[in-house]
């Protein structure tokens, strides 16, 4: 197994290098069929001056001699090539011997066939005058190309050019390979490690790294997220367990208290000592069929009994319903309705539940002589109600878990009614009617909920 840089920096690396490679393979390929094409050219301009040369001879001396054009032969031996004059009958008038320039070549080298190994080949060029051949020139070279000791300086020098370039490139890319490695690795690396951590129970573990790549960067924000939620989740197990153990401990403590004292005959069995017993067996039997009916929402198993529902009437029938209870704590519950019929589907029983549970909400967190107004609004197609009171309101850091299972601000644990399951199932009904549910509050100043359902199509 390798690690994502190593990896990354392999592939890199190794694409590079053969890019590079292939790149100064091709360069010099062509530099050199290209100088060769140059020095064939420089060789066939070479022949037709020597040519030209014997021509104007010719026309100077108006015959051949055996030093006709013999200055040429000094040029000869020391470009590498040999030089022979025939006369118009192809006899020899002067020539240079071949192996005399083979065993010159000692600065002179080739190109093309192997180094060393030339084979000796000659061409005969006319030589004329007023359009008559008077003789011919033998030009003949042991390889096909001659090159002097500068062309090879020259050659060679762009040769280390391309290798310099070539090492260079590669030296470049190792580094920005790595670079560019580590940049992708890095995240994932820091993501798998929390991943780990996260695994092993360690939910504070955060990745504390960004990246500017989105899918990178998205990454992180999602393990981010995930150790949030665990962090979250872990301390609502906690936080269950206890809320559920006092929630049970607490009635049968007193049920259990009580009863031992009337069995030990401290306490006279009365009516109303039954009664209170009674009323705290009914409490816990409450909490049991609340719990009961959030597991029935959760495994999505509650039918829906699905009608046209009148949300004002509906909403108007509930608040006053509350109404006396309101009184109590001296309470106001406005309304304020269009009159209009706010049609939608959905369960007439569920939906009065939500509206049941919020209201009560807004009663039990709310201060003597407070104030609940219940807005309805129809607004693109859909129908909004909305649930404000001006009570205790809820903390910020509360917020995002209002909805959550037995979640219970801190204000509201010191109350002993509720359960912090209201809101769950609230929550879970008006998902199954595909409405939403939004909570804006401020601490000391109140809570407004806003729910948004698709009005029913006439
Ligand atoms: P419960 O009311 O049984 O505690 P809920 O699920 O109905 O449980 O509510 C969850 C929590 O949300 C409450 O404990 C309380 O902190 C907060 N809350 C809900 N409604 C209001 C409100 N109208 N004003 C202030 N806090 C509220």
């Amino acid at each position: 197994m390798q690690s994502v840089r190593r990896r990354l920096s392999l592939i890199l690396i190794a694409c590079t290098i053969a890019a590079v490679i292939l790149s100064a393979v091709f360069v010099n390929i062509t530099m050199n069929n290209t100088f060769n094409k140059y020095m064939v050219d420089v060789q066939n301009q070479r022949n037709v001056r020597i040519v030209q040369y014997f021509e104007q001879i010719y026309k100077n001396e108006g015959k051949w001699t055996n030093s006709s054009g013999t200055e040429q032969m000094h040029e000869a031996y020391m470009s590498d090539y040999c030089l022979t004059l025939l006369d118009a009958n192809k006899d020899v008038v002067w020539g240079m011997n071949p192996s005399d320039i083979r065993n010159t070549t000692t600065t002179h080298m080739m190109m093309g066939a192997g180094a060393g190994k030339g084979v000796y080949t000659s061409k005969t060029f006319e030589i004329k005058v007023e359009g008559k051949i008077v003789g011919y020139a033998l030009i003949g070279q042991y390889y096909a190309v001659l090159l002097s000791e500068q062309d090879i300086n020259f050659k060679t020098s762009i040769n280390k050019g391309i290798a310099i370039s070539a090492f260079i490139a590669i030296l470049i890319v190792v580094a920005v390979s790595l670079n560019i490695s580590k940049q992708f690795s890095l995240p994932i690396k820091t993501v798998s490690d929390i991943s780990v951590e996260l695994s092993k129970g360690n939910y504070e573990s955060r990745p504390n790294i960004k990246s500017k790549i989105i899918e990178l960067s998205n990454l992180i924000g999602s393990i981010n997220m995930l150790g949030e939620k665990l962090m979250h989740q872990e301390q609502l197990r906690k936080r269950l367990v206890s809320d559920i153990s006092h929630e049970i401990r607490t009635p049968l403590n007193v049920l259990q208290n009580n009863l031992e004292a009337m069995i030990d005959g401290i306490l006279p069995i009365t009516g109303d000592r039954l009664i209170n017993l009674n009323e705290e067996v009914i409490r816990f039997g409450k909490l049991l069929n609340n719990l009961n009916s959030l597991n029935q929402f959760e495994e999505q198993e509650v039918p829906l009994n699905i009608t046209t529902v009148f949300l004002d009437d509906l909403v108007t029938d509930v608040c006053s319903d509350y109404i006396t209870i309101a009184k109590a704590k001296n309470i106001n519950i406005n309304i304020s309705t269009e009159p209009n019929k706010y049609m939608i589907i959905g369960d007439e029983d569920k939906l009065k539940q939500v509206f049941i549970n919020l209201l009560s909400n807004a009663i039990k967190f709310n201060k003597e002589n407070g104030s609940i107004w219940v807005k309805l609004q129809e607004l693109d197609n859909k129908i909004m109600v909305e649930i404000k009171d001006n009570g205790i309101g809820i903390k910020k850091e509360d917020l995002p878990y209002i909805f959550e299972r037995l979640y219970r601000g801190d204000r509201s644990r010191q109350l002993t009614s509720g359960n912090g399951i209201g809101l769950t199932i609230v929550k879970k009904i008006l998902d199954l009617h595909g409405a939403s549910i939004d909570v804006l509050s401020e601490e000391s100043k109140g809570a407004t909920f806003t729910l948004n359902f698709m009005k029913k199509v006439e």
